[in-house]
């Protein structure tokens, strides 16, 4: 066991970022703390209403001077960023595993998609273009342009403190707007490490702040008339019942990208082993906090009598209990490591409650997660292994409700029919996937299915930067999405003049 070294040594006092400045805040200090160590690596301050409206005047300030700004001297800030962001990869890495504590290897994977955003948003010369046609009528032109609105509010969740952020603010920028990101209290540090390299790469003081705190700062958001719009991702119960309501009747252009409850079938022709290999990553990756994480597994007997039915569910069953008793997990910065802890103890003890809900519902305990084996000494305050349901119907409060944590749920449906009804009676719409050798299925499945993300023989449907992050149902509320050429329309307002010339 090799622990690769700690880039945070001593507890950080996180500031937040103001207009260009490093303020300190007046708010109540909250521990941040390291779940695999339970060591305190940061204080985070509960910022107030005073000083996020603060930072709404500065940024406000700050747009008049950066929309004038052309779009190719904009992207060259994002350029640096980009370059500061891969000299700190490692880093920053290291710190989102400290912080959250995701495995060093899902920690790079979420800096690379995070940068990816960056990348993306480095082409706004052409992605910003509008569009026109001359002779609308004799003598007539008429032409589109899309310009930047002011300022944004990004309310960021505790699962991905690196890359979600960036899902918007790449693109609010580049299109000239200013931002102001509310990090998770729960996992701050990479975004003030952000702002650190937003600094370094020389935007202008005020476009892009950070305000740290919890639903003060967001309520202040939500009221503040000089805050055009808002990107939030985390739970349904705040997404839809309190950012999404307050935006409507505020008039503020929203995405609200919400929790779910995935579904991952397994057809009769599926490559069982890559299958399996990829449910792992699905089911475990994350320790199951991931808004695109399988959470019930379907086998489906599509043209199987039930004698050769049940042999296919056994043989399934027994390789997917099989390869979850084998995950190694631990402190994420042991390289050897696969799983991490969750987020802090109270998560861990709501994925309890789950299982035991489980238990209590007639599900059949295959693997259970509660038996803590760890590689290496940590306190087991955070940690869970992966656990295993078979038996488990779409009704069960966890064959319904969204876990985040590391258990799979096994169902069984007879035919694709019954298991397209399953997904669809699940309130939540984010990602689904089927494992098929059939393209005659796979299409069905792709057609059919009412999820923003669709797999087809892939266990985690994380859309690249270049393609919008979609959503539906209690999933998403909002119209245009995050990521890519949405995200750059979502902020601009498309402008259209007619002209003739006498
Ligand atoms: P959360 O809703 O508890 O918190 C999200 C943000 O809202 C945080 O910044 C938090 O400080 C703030 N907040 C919390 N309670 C609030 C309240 N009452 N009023 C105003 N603001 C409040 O979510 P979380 O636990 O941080 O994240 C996990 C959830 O996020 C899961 O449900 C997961 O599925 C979802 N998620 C969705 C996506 C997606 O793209 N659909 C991506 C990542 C995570």
């Amino acid at each position: 066991m090799a622990i690769l070294e700690e880039p945070i040594k001593e507890t950080l006092i996180i500031k937040n970022y103001i207009g260009g400045e490093w303020v300190e805040s007046e708010g109540e200090l909250v521990d941040v703390v390291n779940p695999a160590t339970m060591k305190t690596i940061a204080k985070v301050p509960i910022s107030t209403k005073d000083e996020l409206e603060a930072a709404v005047e500065k940024a406000k300030e700050a747009f008049h001077e950066w929309r004038r700004i052309p779009p190719l001297a904009r992207a060259r800030c994002l350029f640096r960023l980009k370059e500061l962001m891969e000299e700190r990869f490692e880093e920053l890495s290291r710190i989102q595993t400290m912080e959250h504590g995701k495995t060093i290897d899902e920690s790079r994977g979420e800096t690379r998609r995070g940068i990816e955003n960056v990348e993306v948003a480095t082409g706004i010369p052409s992605l910003m273009m509008g569009y026109n046609l001359e002779d609308v009528a004799a003598g007539i032109d008429e032409y589109v342009i899309y310009q930047p609105l002011g300022v944004f509010g990004i309310i960021g969740p505790f699962n991905f403190p690196f890359m979600v952020p960036l899902w918007f603010a790449p693109y609010a920028v580049a299109t000239g707007n200013c931002v102001i990101i509310k990090p998770s209290s729960e996992d701050p540090i990479s975004q003030m490490k952000v702002a650190e390299m937003v600094e370094e790469a020389g935007f202008p003081p005020g476009v892009w702040n950070v305000v740290n705190g919890d639903r003060t700062v967001v309520s202040a958001m939500l009221n503040n008339p000089d805050i055009e719009g808002i990107c939030f991702v985390g739970s349904t119960r705040v997404g839809r019942d309190v950012v999404y309501k307050r935006c409507g009747e505020t008039g503020k252009r929203v995405i609200a990208q919400c929790s779910a409850k995935n579904f991952l079938l397994v057809m009769p022709d599926a490559n069982l082993k890559r299958t399996i290999a990829s449910c792992m990553t699905s089911f475990y990756g994350n320790t199951g906090q991931r808004c695109l994480s399988g959470a019930n597994l379907v086998i489906v007997g599509e043209g199987l009598n039930e004698h050769e039915y049940n042999a296919f569910y056994k043989k399934v069953v027994d390789a997917f209990v099989n390869a979850a008793s084998k995950i190694r997990v631990g402190y994420g910065l042991d390289e050897s490591v696969q799983m991490g802890p969750l987020r802090d103890k109270s998560k861990k003890e709501r994925v309890i409650k789950f299982i035991e809900k489980g238990i209590e519902e007639g599900a059949k305990l295959r693997l259970d997660g509660r038996n803590v084996k760890l590689v290496g000494d940590w306190p087991h305050t955070c940690f869970l292994n992966p656990t295993v349901f078979e038996d488990v119907t779409p009704d069960m409060t966890i064959g319904r409700e969204e876990i985040f944590g590391p258990v799979a749920s096994i169902m069984r449906a007879r035919n694709l029919d019954e298991a397209i009804e399953m997904i669809h009676s699940n309130p939540y719409g984010n990602a689904a996937s089927i494992f098929t050798s059939s393209g005659k299925w796979a299409r069905e499945f792709q057609y059919r299915v009412k999820c923003g993300n669709i797999g087809i023989n892939i266990g985690i449907v994380a859309p690249m930067a270049f393609f919008p992050f979609g959503g539906m149902k209690n999933s998403f509320f909002g119209v245009l999405h995050g990521q890519g050429r949405e995200a750059i329309r979502f902020f601009t307002e498309s402008k259209v003049v007619i002209q003739r010339w006498f």
